[in-house]
């Protein structure tokens, strides 16, 4: 079942020193690149059907010929590496174990949109990662795959790695940008969408590590052979995070489009200590869960999840045995959306704490049948009337908690006398 793709370098030895990633095929890509026309090499990743591997699954390539044309104005490319998504474990392996992929897919990238200046905006507590990348950065510079002539090329490009402070709202791209140009990272109202006006105002296209990462074998190989795993409309391969209640939980490189449940039982050994399914988180903290039953019939896919009214996010797959306590699971969840609500918007801000109180409360054993209503009702109330999806990332898994799982509220609202009796 798995591949090696963006993986195949992850258990040699120093790949992300320079002399070893060359040694295995990195920066080989570029001779077949420069020769290209920078619109071929975007017709190239549509055609691979590539999908923005940082959660919302859009087409690369069709992002980046969103970039208006002749403005006058630099291009910037920022790569989201503020991998951040509770139960998200993958791109810090690409920036430890293959750095140089990535650098090789940020050239491919700048080439093919016609950008000089990058920018890896990596979350602050990646301390390993960040030591890792810029070592790995500063040879590509002593090598001259970065610089003014990049592979002896007239092509001029400079990658600077920017720290975050530690926040996961800065992992939505707006904010993300805010935090590249110093200020608060609060998302900013769109329109104008980055591609039009992003970094300082300019054309701005923004990539996830994993994205980025999976440009060299596209160019080396073609579009056919990345589409040769994986589905039609979700082509390729993803690296899955499988934590949770399984045998071996761990990171593991799979095609697209394999069913759920034999993913879990294969490759990840099952449900641990022999216990019962209970549930499944499909692709980090914010994406709605799945019952057993419906688990049986998902595939790994955008399409399949989505089918099944979930997503596929970020691929952070969570499983949850029989003795998950799922109140409390939700109360740490939005616990988590509330500490980093960014405040700007009122239904965020103020929304998230009173469904915190409200769980809390159902948990002491002060709730009634009524705190579970309301709770419910705050999820719609809340979802999609704020600047960002960051409130939606919280109240669309609590609401599909509430709703698989609501006799869990009950059992807890059941214990305290009084609303048993209000209840009735
Ligand atoms: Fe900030 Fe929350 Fe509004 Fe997003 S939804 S902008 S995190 S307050």
């Amino acid at each position: 079942m798995q591949v090696k793709i963006l993986s195949a370098k992850f258990d040699i030895k120093d790949a992300n020193k320079i002399k070893v990633a060359k040694k295995h095929g990195a920066y080989s890509t570029l001779d077949k690149v420069f020769s290209m026309p920078p619109e071929d090499v975007i017709e190239l990743v549509k055609n691979s059907g590539l999908r923005g591997r940082g959660g919302a699954g859009f087409p690369a390539g069709v992002k980046w010929s969103f970039l208006p044309k002749n403005t006058g104005k630099p291009v910037y490319l920022a790569v989201n590496s503020d991998e951040s998504e509770p139960a998200t474990f993958k791109d810090r392996y690409i920036l430890v174990k293959d750095p140089h992929m990535m650098i090789e897919g940020i050239i491919i990238c700048s080439y093919a949109i016609g950008s000089h200046d990058t920018y890896i905006y990596i979350r602050g507590e990646y301390t390993t990662q960040v030591k890792v990348l810029q070592a790995a950065i500063d040879e590509a510079y002593k090598a001259g795959y970065l610089g003014d002539k990049v592979a002896g090329r007239d092509f001029k490009l400079n990658v600077t790695v920017h720290r975050g402070a530690g926040a996961y709202v800065c992992g939505e791209e707006t904010a993300l940008l805010e935090s590249i140009e110093g200020k608060k990272g609060q998302p900013r109202s769109k329109p104008p969408f980055p591609a039009v006006a992003g970094l300082y105002g300019c054309p701005t296209i923004i990539n996830n590590v994993q994205s980025i990462a999976s440009l060299p074998f596209i160019i080396a190989k073609g579009a056919e052979a990345y589409r040769a795993y994986g589905t039609e409309k979700s082509p390729g391969t993803h690296l899955f995070g499988i934590s949770g209640h399984v045998e071996k939980p761990g990171m593991y490189e799979l095609p697209l489009g394999l069913p759920l449940l034999e993913v879990i039982d294969k490759v990840a050994g099952g449900v641990w200590k022999g216990r019962k399914l209970k549930g499944v988180i499909p692709g980090g903290s914010s994406t709605p869960v799945l019952l057993p039953e419906e688990a049986k019939t998902v595939t790994l896919d955008y399409e399949s999840m989505a089918a099944h009214k979930t997503m596929f996010g970020s691929g952070g797959i969570v499983v949850l045995d029989e003795t998950v306590d799922i109140v409390h699971l939700v109360k740490n969840l939005i616990d988590f959306y509330h500490h980093e609500s960014c405040g700007q918007c009122t239904p965020c801000r103020e929304g998230l704490g009173w469904m915190l109180k409200i769980v809390k409360k159902i948990l002491r054993g002060d709730g009634s049948m009524a705190d579970v209503n309301l709770l419910r009702e705050l999820c719609d109330n809340i979802e999609m009337k704020t600047v960002c999806v960051l409130s939606a990332a919280c109240t669309m898994p609590v609401r599909s908690y509430l709703d698989k799982f609501r006799h869990e509220f009950e059992a807890y609202v059941a214990k305290n006398d009084s609303s048993a009796a209000e209840a009735k």
